[in-house]
């Protein structure tokens, strides 16, 4: 084939270093290509633009901390689960699947969704920091009494042990600090 940039060489094939565009951004990708033998331009035919689409979608995806497609794939596959079955899973449509496998870039949602369901260290990890986040306890009310400081707690941490029980002691002993306290204002 003639090369279409100088219209002398030919283009013959060989491994290429071709530049693709994904969201604004640039991303060089070495693949199988065709390159002129006398001016060095690079080029690709139409039966290798899937290959590259793929390849510049992974160049982003790696950039950003996102999954793969190949990596998505491996992660449904090692769940044994069809494309449709993982988009049920997900609660995603089974087209965007396909998509994602094929080169489409899932959002960072997404992403991450699908790490908390095909990771169990992932989604443990997500766990720990969840349970981070949650107050050990509630103040249900505060007053001060003669300068003292008196909150009425509720202890929730329990709630997230696996068999979840409602301590109440911390309530009633702040209940009787105000009890005395009370009688000691009157
Ligand atoms: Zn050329």
């Amino acid at each position: 084939m003639t090369c279409f940039e100088c219209g002398q060489g030919s283009l013959v094939s060989g491994v290429t270093d071709l530049v693709g565009e994904r969201n604004g951004e640039s991303f060089v990708v070495r693949m199988e290509g065709l390159k002129c033998d006398r001016c060095g331009f690079q080029t690709i035919d139409s039966g290798q633009s899937s290959e590259f689409t793929r390849l510049v979608s992974d160049g982003y995806r790696e950039k950003h901390g996102l999954l793969k497609g190949s990596e998505i794939r491996a992660r449904r596959s090692r769940l044994g689960m069809t494309q449709q079955r993982f988009s049920e899973y997900l609660g995603a449509g089974v087209a965007s699947v396909k998509r994602w496998e094929s080169g489409q870039i899932q959002d960072k949602a997404m992403d991450e969704l699908i790490r908390l369901k095909t990771d169990p260290l992932a989604a443990r990890e997500n766990l720990r920091a969840l349970e981070g986040q949650v107050p050990q306890k509630y103040v249900l009310s505060a007053l001060v009494v003669e300068g003292k400081d008196i909150e009425l707690t509720l202890n929730i941490g329990p709630y997230f042990e696996s068999h979840p029980v409602m301590r109440m002691d911390s309530v009633f002993l702040a209940g009787d600090l105000i009890d005395n306290a009370c009688g000691m204002a009157a």
